[in-house]
Order: C-alpha cells, then structure tokens, then sequence
C-alpha cells in the first residue's frame, strides 16, 4: 500500500467522523497498524505531517499503534502472541505454526472539539 494514499484516506474517515460528531477541529488520530504491514509508523507519520495544512486537523496529533504478531497453531487450533525467539504454542507446544496475516491500518478513534 501507498502511505500518500493510506493517509488521504484516513483523512477523509476523519473527516467524516468530525461530521458525524459536530468536531471543528480534531485533536487526537488513533490509528492501528498490521503487524504484517509493510508502511512505517514513521512515514504515516511524515506523511500526515505533510497533509496537515487544514484547519481541521493542523493540531490533531496521530498516534500510530502497531499489533503484536499473531500466529495460529496448525496442530491445536490455539490463536496466540509471538515471540519469535519463542515461537511455540502456548496450549500443545507445537512449533507447527502459522502466522496469522494482519495487514492495513485502521482508524481506532477520533478526538475533537
Ligand atoms: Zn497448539
């Protein structure tokens, strides 16, 4: 994915949520990021920074929250947190695992005024 285009997105979701709940100005941007998800925090980030210049959102700050890996046991079905110096399931203790994929970022909330 493209961050330009990951960002207009979530701007325009911002923007509609600030509709939604009569905002004249967005303070704080909760964004969730894919374990698996190749865009940096930091570019989201950059990114964000470069598309601010907009009275609604020139203060929000974004704040950019990465999962924890996943990963599901091939023999048991158990759905759990890797470690990857670790990586064993926590209820049989197979190491027959598979990661769970976890891309894309989503919009987890929205704070204004
Ligand atoms: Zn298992």
């Amino acid at each position: 994915m493209n961050t330009r285009y990951v960002i207009k997105r979530l701007v325009d979701l911002v923007r509609e949520e600030a509709l939604r709940n009569s905002y004249s100005e967005i303070t704080g941007i909760y964004v969730r990021l894919g374990a698996q998800e190749n865009i940096r925090e930091k570019d989201l980030v950059r990114t964000f920074n470069e598309v601010r210049d907009n009275p609604l959102i020139k203060d929000a700050s974004l704040v950019v929250k990465k999962s924890k890996a996943l990963a599901r046991c091939r023999y048991c079905g158990n759905i759990f947190e890797v470690f990857y110096f670790n990586n064993r399931c926590k209820q049989c203790g197979s190491t027959y695992l598979e990661f769970v994929a976890d891309r894309g970022i989503s919009l987890e909330k929205v704070e204004g005024r």
